[in-house]
C-alpha cells in the first residue's frame, strides 16, 4: 500500500517535468508620466523593456522582464534558444553555469540575460506546481511589501507640458501629491542632477515637508568623496533610512562612513558576491540594495540576503526600473527577506499604464501585495503588449545615458557638470 502511494507520488513528480521548447522576446514601451532626471541623463518619458516568454513542452508559458538602458534586448534571447530548448527548467543552478558562468561570461556579461531567464523558469515551475514563486522560495514572511516614493527632478511631459519637478516647491507638491494618492511613508529623492548645494536645500526642505516620515537620498555615485562627506555631515540630524552611493567605489564610500553618522547604501559598488565579500571584510556600506537583474535573479538576491543577514548588514529591494513582471519578481523577493528591514524602491508609481492582465497593480498605504497566484502571480495582457510593442516600433530606443536638455554633454564621476536648477529648457523629446 505504502509502495502504492510511493510510486502514485513519483508517477506525479515524472508527469510534472518540463522541458523547455521556446523562447520568444518582445519589446515594449510603456509612457511615463513626465521624464525622469539622474546623474546620467534621463529617461525620456518611457521605459524600455523587453519582455521573454519561455514555453515549456506542457504548454505552460513562464515570463521574465528585462530593461537594457533603453535598449532592446530580444536578440540575446533569441541567442538563448540555442542554449536551453531541451532544458528542464527546475535546474535553474545548472542554468547559471550553462549561460552565465562567471568566467566565459566575462566574453558576454549575460547576468541580467539569466535573471529574466531565471524568472520565467521559476514563474513555470510555480505553475506547475500550482504555488506561488515566494513558496519555492522559502515561503512568504509578509503578504505585502511596503514602497518608498521615488522623487525625481523631471522634465515637462513632451505633449502635455505638465509634471515638471525642478524648483523646491514643485518638488514639494509632487512629493506630497505621491504620499496622498498612495500612502508612502518613506521617500527617496534622486539628485546628482543640480549642483549639491542645491540638491541638498531640496533634500531638506522634502524631509521638513513630511514631518514623521522617513527619507533617503541617491545621486548615483556622483559626488567626490570629500562632497559626500560634505553633504553626509549635513542631513545627519534628518530621519534618514539612509545615503545612497553619495560616491563611487567602495574606498570612497568607507572614507564617507569613517566621517558620517548616516547609513550608506549602495546599488552600485555591490552587485555580486565577490563585492559583497569585500564589502564584508572590510566594511564599506551599511545596506546592500538588492536588484533582482542585477545580481542574475531572485534566487541570487536570496543568497545575498543570507550573506547580509549573518554579518548583519542591512538589505533592501532596489528598482532598476520594472513593468508588472519585474514588480511580481520584487514583490516575491520582498515576502520572503526576513532582514528586509527598509521600504523596497520601485519606479512603478511613475508608469502610466502596464502590460499585465489587470493593468498596473494597486498600492495601499504605500504597499503592494504579493501576487498570490501559480508562479510569478501575473499574466500578460496580450493587448497592452501588442499596444506598448508598436509605440517601440514606432518611437524605438532612447539613450539613458543622455539628457534630452543637455545635447553634448557628458557627465564625469566624480562629477562637476551640473545642470541648472533656474533653467527651464528641456531640448526636443521624440513621442
Ligand atoms: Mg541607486
Amino acid at each position: 500500500m505504502h509502495q502504492n502511494r510511493a510510486l502514485a507520488a513519483n508517477c506525479c513528480i515524472v508527469k510534472q517535468k518540463m522541458k523547455i521548447v521556446d523562447i520568444r522576446a518582445t519589446t515594449v514601451t510603456v509612457p511615463l508620466h513626465a521624464p525622469l532626471r539622474h546623474a546620467n541623463g534621463c529617461h525620456w518619458g518611457r521605459f524600455v523593456r523587453t519582455i521573454v516568454e519561455v514555453e515549456a513542452d506542457n504548454g505552460l508559458i513562464g515570463l521574465g522582464e528585462m530593461g537594457g538602458g533603453g535598449e532592446s534586448a530580444e536578440a540575446v534571447f533569441r541567442a538563448m534558444k540555442g542554449y536551453l530548448v531541451g532544458h528542464d527548467p527546475a535546474r535553474t543552478e545548472e542554468m547559471r553555469f550553462l549561460i552565465a558562468n562567471p568566467t566565459a561570461s566575462l566574453y558576454n556579461n549575460r547576468t541580467q540575460v539569466l535573471a529574466a531567464l531565471e524568472f520565467a523558469c521559476l514563474d513555470l515551475l510555480g505553475q506547475a506546481w500550482n504555488v506561488p514563486v515566494c513558496d519555492i522560495l522559502g515561503g512568504r514572511l509578509r503578504d505585502r511589501v511596503p514602497f518608498a516614493a521615488y522623487c525625481f527632478f523631471r522634465y515637462p511631459h513632451p505633449r502635455t507640458g505638465e509634471g515638471e519637478v525642478r524648483t523646491i516647491e514643485q518638488l514639494i507638491v509632487e512629493a506630497r501629491e505621491l504620499k496622498l494618492r498612495y500612502g508612502f511613508s518613506s521617500h527617496k529623492l534622486k539628485g546628482g542632477v543640480f549642483p549639491p548645494e542645491y540638491e541638498l536645500e531640496a533634500y531638506r526642505a522634502l524631509a521638513h515637508s513630511l514631518p514623521g516620515d522617513r527619507f533617503r537620498f541617491d545621486p548615483n555615485g556622483a559626488f567626490s568623496t570629500e562632497q559626500a562627506i560634505r553633504f553626509g555631515q549635513a542631513i545627519e540630524g534628518l530621519r534618514n533610512d539612509y545615503l545612497e552611493d553619495p560616491v563611487y567605489g567602495l574606498n570612497g564610500m568607507r572614507r564617507t562612513r569613517e566621517m558620517v553618522r548616516v547609513p550608506l547604501a549602495t546599488n552600485t559598488v555591490v552587485v555580486n558576491f565577490e563585492q559583497l565579500s569585500a564589502n564584508v571584510l572590510n566594511t564599506a556600506v551599511d545596506v546592500i540594495l538588492l536588484d533582482t537583474t542585477f545580481w542574475g535573479g531572485i534566487r541570487a538576491c536570496i543568497r545575498a540576503a543570507g550573506v547580509c543577514e549573518t554579518f548583519q548588514l542591512g538589505v533592501a529591494v532596489h528598482s532598476s526600473g520594472e513593468l508588472g513582471v519585474q514588480l511580481a519578481t520584487m514583490l516575491h523577493l520582498g515576502a520572503v527577506l526576513p532582514n528586509l528591514t527598509y521600504a523596497a524602491d520601485a519606479h512603478y508609481h511613475h508608469l502610466t499604464d502596464d502590460i499585465i492582465e489587470g493593468g498596473l497593480m494597486s498600492y495601499t498605504d504605500g504597499c503592494i501585495d504579493v501576487p498570490s497566484g501559480p508562479g510569478l502571480g501575473v499574466k500578460l495582457d496580450r493587448n497592452k503588449v501588442a499596444q506598448y510593442s508598436e509605440l517601440y516600433k514606432r518611437l524605438g530606443g532612447y539613450p539613458y545615458d543622455q539628457d534630452p536638455g543637455r545635447p553634448g554633454w557628458t557627465p564625469l564621476v566624480p562629477n562637476d557638470r551640473w545642470a541648472d536648477p533656474r533653467d527651464g529648457r528641456c531640448g526636443e523629446i521624440p513621442y
